[in-house]
């Protein structure tokens, strides 16, 4: 079925006119289609009397560069209508983003749940600062609703979901384990890691099959696809609910968390392009997938949710409309470990680095025995690639090159 065909679950997919034709008002006279980058520790007020009516909460009007200023205000509001929310909050980081919401929804005492595959610093922050400040967490499979389920009690105020997981890319079933939560812990908060589906592959505020229902709140890393350029470190929290915003709006603003006006304008400009460079990614990224999965025995798997026998396939498929252009390799755990990083240092168009989204393919090995605490199905090394704009003709001769250095090396 080609991409154009496949039927877009779900309501509210933002398209991309929408995040071009925003409502913005330059100054009278001028336009361009460039937001202007306002800078501002201080903000003048015009009387005392304003200075002591203003509220930072309220966005129609300004009182501290921390609490916003007309660049952040549009990216906000921008982001708003890509990912289906009514209001966002920016954070210096997407770790950061994360961080703020365990901070702004837990207490002592409280426990917080993270599927296993969850984004490994999220589970390095939970595991030293949460539990210092004596919050609990508790790992459930997020393949399995039954686990969550077996996790829940009345002391979990926040359930992270990230699809698909980290490095080995299974896609859960998001509105089970929604459901899950909403009948064995109505009290909890449902937090998505929305990272990689960058506010375009599945609407997680009107999940597919969940009759205009989802997750409560969305953190991306900006860092990732919407920046685009490698360039940039940025986080942003999404919501629906005014209640729920006003406790991270107020936990956000206390925790002095700001971003630099240049680094929203260029967000700002790479925003437009969004939709393009993800398509263009994911397109990329299937045809590197194909040819890999044709690469057995020395690729055992292919780690890509839109790949038939991928963990989590089927639940893709029922609530995607594309992918990122992130894959896995499972090579044969045959393979020593330091031939398959012999392969990734001979990689040439494929860069040795951390993150993705940008314009610069990236390769990061990883012991699969070490990714999980609750038990792996995986073994030996798995390679996880970002696919970039190169072209992918490229990408796979770069990659076929290395299995063949790999089959030499492995032979002698
Ligand atoms: C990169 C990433 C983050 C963190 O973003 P940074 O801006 O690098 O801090 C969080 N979650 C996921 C899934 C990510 O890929």
């Amino acid at each position: 079925m080609s991409e154009a065909s496949r039927e877009r679950p779900g309501p509210g997919a933002p398209s991309a006119t929408d995040l071009i034709h925003h409502a913005y008002q330059p100054p009278a006279g001028f336009g361009s289609p460039a937001v202007p980058v306002h800078k501002g520790s201080t903000v003048y007020f015009d009387s005392v009397a304003a200075l002591r009516e203003h509220h930072w909460l309220d966005k129609q009007a300004y009182t501290y560069g921390l609490h916003g200023t007309p660049t952040t205000f549009t990216l906000e509001a921008r982001l708003a209508t890509l990912e289906g929310a009514r209001h966002v909050l920016l954070a210096p980081s997407g770790l950061a983003a994360l961080t703020t919401v365990d901070m702004a929804l837990l207490a002592s005492g409280d426990t917080v749940l993270l599927p296993d595959n969850a984004y490994h610093p999220s589970k390095e922050f939970a595991r030293h600062e949460l539990a210092h400040w004596g919050i609990a967490h508790r790992l459930y499979d997020p393949m399995d609703p039954a686990s969550l389920w077996a996790a829940l009690g009345a002391d979990v105020k926040l359930v992270w979901l990230e699809a698909p997981g980290s490095v080995t890319m299974e896609f859960p079933d998001l509105p089970a384990l929604v459901r899950t939560v909403r009948e064995a812990a109505p009290q909890a908060v449902v937090a998505l890691d929305y990272t990689w589906g960058a506010g375009l592959a599945f609407s997680p505020f009107d999940l597919a099959g969940l009759g205009g229902q989802g997750v409560d709140l969305t953190i991306h890393a900006l860092t990732k696809y919407p920046s685009g350029g490698g360039d940039v470190l940025m986080g942003s929290i999404a919501c629906r609910d005014d209640a729920l915003y006003r406790r991270l709006a107020l936990a956000h603003s206390r925790l002095g968390l700001g971003v630099g006006a240049n680094d929203v304008e260029l967000v700002l400009r790479a925003l437009p392009s969004l939709p393009l460079r993800y398509a263009a990614q994911d397109a990329a990224g299937r045809r590197v997938a194909q040819w890999a999965a044709g690469q057995q025995p020395v690729i055992r798997r292919v780690l890509h949710p839109a790949m038939p026998g991928s963990p989590g396939h089927a639940q893709w498929q029922a609530s995607c409309r594309a992918a990122a252009g992130l894959l896995t390799l499972e090579f044969d755990p045959a393979i020593a470990a330091d031939a398959v990083d012999a392969f990734v240092d001979g990689l040439q168009r494929f860069r040795i680095g951390w993150s993705w989204g940008g314009p610069v393919s990236l390769a990061v090995p990883y012991q699969a025995a070490r990714l999980r605490q609750l038990g792996t199905p995986y073994e030996g090394v798995l390679v996880r690639l970002s696919i970039g704009l190169e072209d992918p003709d490229d990408l796979i001769a770069d990659l076929a090159a290395g299995l063949a250095r790999l089959a030499g090396a492995t032979r002698r």
